[in-house]
């Protein structure tokens, strides 16, 4: 074994409906072309005596150990509509645990057919993959909760998709990739051990604190829920519009994972969609809380059962939690919306100082980072159309205890100086494409500090006209 992976594949432990082991197609000369030193360092991953050409050979799975590889099975809601689904273009080199006894899926996406590819080729093409390695990169320096990239491999093919673009492949990092879907998947079958299977299995690797509790099942989806709360708030606090938030879509543990056309918001608009496919603007940012509400509801169906064998009683129980959502998200928002413009105390009027920022923004198509960044720099009266309102919020400041200190630094960490704009990743993207990284490289550096005040002006600004990225591609 050429790198010190330590794998243990827990996963493999469920029943075999759950996953197909598989192979990676074979590339005789793959070529790397990002590697994240960094994360490596946390998986406490030692590349030193490797040439980049072998870690390019072990980072597109051409086999250098005797795991077994393996791709898993899900199915899910996609737009409303179920449909089985699965690994069609990825596989899992394994589950690595690194010197904190951490466990991280480590995941191939575009490293070919599977059986779960149906009519696809199981392929990615680079700039999708440079795409989720940038975004998802900035994610987690942003501190929103998110599968991580460790690489991007050129797999020296060509594949095609409306034209004949760059093969690559992501190695990306999750705590794991059990997704709402993969219990849908199980729930298809009469065999009622396989949910109950993959529910302990779940609980024991994401919430070992709540096994041993009598309402277990309970304590699972409240737990699951307070996870997709927390995501969802650091969604919109900085802006992002998943694109695709199908059940498939939703990681049990909380994670943003799958980008796909996933974008941020420019100007401040509620209904802002990206993604070609959503006419109907279901995964709009204003949408994204409620969608993972839906999205929840479909696992709790799924564990109904466990829950109490009277399927009333097991609703009700259910429904009581998922009541909460609502209750929970709202209170949470505030207090992050609050923390945006430097406000803690508790006011009964804050909501509708709130809503009312928001709604000048929305009319006066305000940037929605930038105008926040004007709390931090005491700029605010730069904008006319906000007079008013500043009026009402200079008097509500008055009556703050907390000292200024505090209340500064609630600004600074939420409020980012700067986001992935779509207008940026696209000229990287198109770079990239022919071949200079450059800038690329030099943006991955530039995100590691995004609360920083020594980012280049040219990041931060608003698109010109001409640069507007009006709508987003799945990009398979
Ligand atoms: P995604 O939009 O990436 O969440 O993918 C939705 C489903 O389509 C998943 O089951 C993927 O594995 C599958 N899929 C996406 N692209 C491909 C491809 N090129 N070949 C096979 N399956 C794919
Ligand atoms: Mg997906």
């Amino acid at each position: 074994m050429l790198l010190n992976w330590n794998f243990d594949n827990s996963y493999l432990k469920l029943p075999n409906i759950f996953y197909s082991l598989v192979n990676a197609e074979k590339y005789d000369n793959p070529q790397l072309l990002l590697y994240n030193e960094t994360l490596g360092k946390k998986l406490n991953l030692d590349v030193r005596n490797l040439s980049n050409d072998q870690l390019a050979l072990i980072l597109s799975g051409q086999k250098d150990s005797n795991y077994n590889f393996f791709s898993q099975a899900y199915a899910g809601h996609q737009f409303g509509h179920f449909t089985i689904l699965g690994d069609g273009r990825a596989l899992l080199l394994g589950e690595h645990i690194n010197n904190e006894n951490k466990r991280y899926d480590i995941q191939l996406k575009g490293s070919g057919k599977t059986p779960y590819s149906r009519n696809g080729d199981g392929k990615a093409a680079l700039g999708p993959m440079l795409r989720e390695y940038l975004i998802s990169e900035s994610m987690h320096y942003l501190d929103v909760p998110t599968t991580r990239s460790l690489s991007v491999v050129l797999t020296g093919e060509k594949i095609y998709r409306d034209k004949s673009l760059h093969g690559a492949i992501l190695t990306r990092v999750a705590e794991s990739h059990i997704r709402i879907g993969t219990f849908q998947f199980a729930n298809l079958y009469e065999n009622t051990d396989y949910i109950k299977d993959l529910t302990e299995y779940t609980i024991n690797r994401h919430f070992p604190e709540i096994k041993d509790n009598q309402n277990k099942i309970e304590n699972f989806l409240i737990k699951v829920m307070d996870k997709q709360i927390e995501l969802v708030i650091n969604w919109m606090r900085i802006g992002f519009i998943h694109g695709v938030l199908n059940t498939d879509n939703s990681s049990i543990v909380g994670e943003t994972i799958d980008y796909g056309p996933c974008a941020f918001m420019d100007n401040y608009n509620p209904k802002t969609v990206f993604s070609s496919i959503d006419h109907n603007g279901r995964y709009s940012y204003e949408n994204q809380p409620r969608i993972l509400l839906w999205n929840i509801a479909r696992l709790a169906e799924t564990v109904l059962f466990l829950i109490n064998k009277d399927q009333k009683l097991a609703i009700k129980k259910a429904e009581n939690i998922l009541a909460k959502f609502q209750i929970i998200y709202q209170k949470k928002w505030l207090k992050m919306m609050k923390s945006k413009i430097g406000l803690f105390d508790e006011n009964t009027k804050d909501l509708d100082l709130i809503k009312e920022l928001l709604n000048i923004m929305h009319v006066f198509k305000l940037d929605y980072t930038n105008t926040f960044l004007k709390f931090k720099y005491d700029t605010l009266n730069k904008h006319e159309c906000l007079d008013n309102w500043i009026k009402k919020y200079k008097e509500r400041k008055l009556l703050e205890k907390s000292s200024k200190e505090f209340l500064s630094d609630l600004i600074n960490q939420n409020n980012p100086e700067i986001i992935p704009r779509n207008h940026i990743i696209e000229k990287l993207l198109n770079e990239a494409e022919n071949k200079n990284y450059k800038n690329l490289n030099y943006f991955l550096e530039i995100i590691k500090k995004p609360y920083s005040k020594e980012i280049p002006e040219k990041f931060k600004k608003m698109p010109k006209t001409n640069e507007i990225v009006h709508e987003t591609f799945c990009g398979t």
